[in-house]
């Protein structure tokens, strides 16, 4: 018999979500928008589609762009784009209104005529939940015809908002059980907590720093939880803000956690409890259990300074993201090991023992050219003692990949000037490098060293003149660069012919 594998859609149990007050009564008045706290994504996280009602729908005004540098919600949120947008409000969404660390979420909404329109962003206008529509062809006077209040839509998560939620979920969840542990196994409070952008990993930020016996044993509680697929359920209730307790504040200043935002007015108190491990006020989407979670801390701290005191940030990752992570380390891995034709176990030796060789390899390098310069410039000072003419100049050019070229003309420079005798004739000498591959992009770096201050002026004025080298220069020495191609019976031919009018 052929093996035959069927993909369940995984589903919210019934006992996920509950209502732990009398009065609180989810709004069925389809007129009337249900309240951030107790919406659709919220009841039941793993819901991809809800039939609902339009409420409300305006054109959304563009907010000017902030100034200075951009947040750190700025990587999270996607961008608006450039066409018209309307602020759409449903009787109820299984689209999420970024909130509780938890960034927006992204799906779509199919209006009564069959027609698809991406929602970019939805944001939590005080305790409402509001959708950005795009409307894509501008046309705005039809798209608003089509939000009409009362008329009947499926809001729906699309294959891609689906996975990013998912993501979310699972470093959202993780992180509470995280920051749970912390607290109670190693008095280590969450003073607050990052969902980076996909796929990095997210960090919690703690007031110091964790050994790595540590890091491990708290990986390895929360994974055995994980293993047990402790159950995740919600409670929610009236919110009573007189109740609220505020904000825990540490001896240094620091607060521990956000708490229910000011401009909250939804009335729902929700909180998140993980069985037997953490119960925790957050308005966003959890999994309904840890099963199949797998939580991995990076095995580090990052120490963090602020102006008074320090924290650090623990790195971690779980669910896609995971899997994301080790794949793609697993690519570089491989690539390196490839690369130096080893197994992985040895990429750190090799690398370490690659890297030491070239340190030495650089050195030599420079001792060498250190010597090369010594007979370069031996050679121009006996053909300087030899020359008969008044002022002895001479050129010369070299092909060299080096990184630094101009440190070699500088050594043959230096070591010429510190062979010259007072009795020697005064001198000009050009020297010029090239790198072995010519393009119009390609530079040449010349140096000019010479006699006297009025000499090499009048050599590094000519060149700037003749061949366009920009550069500068004080006393005897001028350098500069030339961009191009370089030729001998050019760009050569044209320093012969400067150094032939130069004269004392
Ligand atoms: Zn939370």
């Amino acid at each position: 018999m052929a093996a035959t594998a069927v993909l369940l859609h995984p589903t919210t149990p019934p006992d996920y979500h509950r209502i732990i007050s009398p009065t609180l009564q989810i709004p069925s008045n389809p007129q009337v928008s249900i309240p951030v706290g107790i919406l659709a994504c919220q009841r039941d996280p793993l819901l991809r589609q809800i039939n609902t009602t339009v409420v409300s729908c305006n054109v959304s005004q563009p907010a000017a762009a902030p100034s200075g540098k951009k947040t750190k919600k700025a990587v999270l949120t996607p961008t608006l784009p450039s066409d018209p947008i309307l602020e759409v409000i449903l009787h109820d969404t299984v689209i999420f209104p970024e909130g509780g660390g938890q960034p927006t979420d992204t799906g779509i909404i199919t209006t009564e005529e069959g027609k698809v329109w991406s929602v970019v962003q939805a944001k939590r206008h005080g305790g409402q939940g509001v959708h950005y529509v795009q409307v894509k062809d501008g046309n705005l006077e039809s798209a608003i015809q089509a939000f009409t209040p009362g008329s009947k839509v499926i809001a729906s998560l699309d294959e891609a908002g689906y996975d990013r939620r998912y993501d979310h979920m699972s470093m959202h969840t993780s992180q509470h059980l995280l920051s749970a542990l912390l607290e109670t196994r190693l008095n280590l409070p969450t003073l607050s907590w990052s969902l980076t952008s996909y796929p990095q990993p997210c960090y919690v930020e703690i007031p110091r720093g964790m050994s790595p016996e540590e890091i491990l044993s708290i990986q390895t509680e929360a994974n055995r939880l994980v293993f047990e697929g402790r159950k995740v359920h919600i409670e929610v209730e009236e919110l009573d803000r007189d109740k609220e307790r505020p904000v825990e504040v540490l001896e240094s200043g620091r607060a521990v956690g956000r708490g229910l935002p000011e401009d909250y007015t939804g009335g729902v108190k929700r909180v998140v409890i993980i069985d037997g491990v953490d119960k925790n006020p957050c308005c966003g989407t959890h999994l309904p259990s840890l099963h199949n979670l797998q939580v991995f801390l990076l095995p580090h701290t990052d120490a963090l300074s602020r102006s008074s005191t320090t924290s650090a940030r623990l790195y971690f990752l779980a669910g896609p993201r995971l899997i994301a992570h080790t794949i793609s380390t697993h690519k570089h891995l491989v690539d390196t090991s490839t690369i130096l034709s080893c197994g992985a176990p040895l990429v750190p030796e090799r690398v370490s023992q690659v890297v030491e060789e070239r340190k030495k390899a650089e050195k030599r390098v420079g001792d060498v050219e250190t010597e090369l310069a010594k007979y370069i410039s031996r050679d121009l000072l006996s053909a300087l003692s030899e020359s008969s003419e008044a002022v002895f100049k001479k050129h010369i050019h070299r092909t060299d990949d080096s990184t630094n070229p101009l440190g070699f003309l500088s050594s043959i420079a230096s070591a010429l000037t510190a062979g010259v005798l007072p009795e020697m004739k005064p001198h000009v000498i050009i020297l010029s490098s090239s790198s072995s591959v010519q393009t119009s992009a390609a530079t040449t770096v010349v140096l000019v060293s010479g006699s006297d201050d009025k000499l090499v002026k009048a050599a590094g004025d000519a060149l700037r003149a003749r061949l366009g080298v920009k550069g500068g220069g004080k006393g005897q020495k001028w350098s500069g660069k030339f961009t191009g191609v370089w030729k001998e019976s050019k760009e050569s031919a044209t320093v012969a012919g400067i150094l032939k009018e130069i004269n004392q």
